[in-house]
């Protein structure tokens, strides 16, 4: 089944256009790595799929809903729910806990905080980063940050997971351990996940990839 479909789509910051006509489509499910060079559109191709950027033209359906016409109190709140964000720097808040961090989702979906909580060193633990439930992101490395990121991104369950270069800041060994437990999360769970990245290595993780060029998207398999 098609959860998410884009085609022809367009968006320019200035002059030249960051993305022309980009066609793509995802499966619930599965993981999709978006590769290219830098500069050619990929993180605006994830910004218009989540609903983040809005394109200057072409059309965008979740779910069979019309993404492009929704309001945007209705885009945000489908993002809260039915969408998750793991980005190259793990973006936690720093004066909260790492629980706290990653209930926050939830907490935002109006759960009560012991409820929120309790799922969420549920999702850390899953993440193998159970030991810093108590701590400050200032207080741990890099590699347990994104993880935590991953367990936050999760704790909703998502259908659809947006990772934008999620081992970007990583070295290669915590690099490999945040895709094995992500990819494992989107088993378990059925979400999807929107993978941008353009090592080959971090691609290896996914189902299929598609390649960003220029702004166009080339997808080898065009599903309809
Ligand atoms: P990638 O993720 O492949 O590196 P981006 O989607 O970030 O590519 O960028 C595509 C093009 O759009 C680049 O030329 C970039 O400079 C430009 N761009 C991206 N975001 C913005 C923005 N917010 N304002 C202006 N230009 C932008
Ligand atoms: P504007 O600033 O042009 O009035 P809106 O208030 O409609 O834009 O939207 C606020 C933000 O939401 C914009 O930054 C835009 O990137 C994003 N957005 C709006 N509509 C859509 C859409 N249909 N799909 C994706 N993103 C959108």
């Amino acid at each position: 089944m098609t959860l998410l479909q884009a085609r022809g789509l367009t968006k320019a910051y200035g002059p030249t256009p960051a993305l022309s006509g980009a066609d793509f489509a995802l499966r619930a499910g599965e993981v999709v790595a978006v590769m290219g060079p830098s500069g050619s559109g990929k993180s605006t191709l994830l910004h218009c799929l989540a609903g983040i950027v809005r394109p200057d033209a072409g059309t965008l359906t979740y779910d069979g809903r019309d993404l492009t016409a929704l309001s945007d109190t209705a885009r945000s709140a489908l993002r809260r729910t039915d969408f998750g964000f793991v980005f190259q720097f793990g973006q936690l808040v720093p004066e909260l806990t790492c629980a706290e961090n990653v209930a926050l989702p939830l907490r935002l979906n109006g759960e009560k905080r012991k409820a929120a909580e309790a799922r969420a060193v549920e999702w850390l633990a899953r993440l193998e980063v159970d030991g810093t439930a108590g701590k400050r992101p200032g207080e741990i490395s890099g590699g347990q940050g994104q993880r935590v990121a991953v367990a936050r991104a999760l704790v909703t369950a998502p259908r659809v997971i947006f990772a934008d270069e999620p081992t970007g800041a990583l070295d290669s060994l915590n690099g490999e351990r945040v895709m094995r437990l992500l990819t494992e999360a989107s088993r378990d769970t059925g979400a999807a996940v929107v993978l941008v990245t353009h090592e080959a290595r971090v691609a290896a993780w996914s189902d299929r990839e598609v390649v960003v060029r220029d702004g166009a998207v080339r997808d080898p398999e065009r599903i309809a």
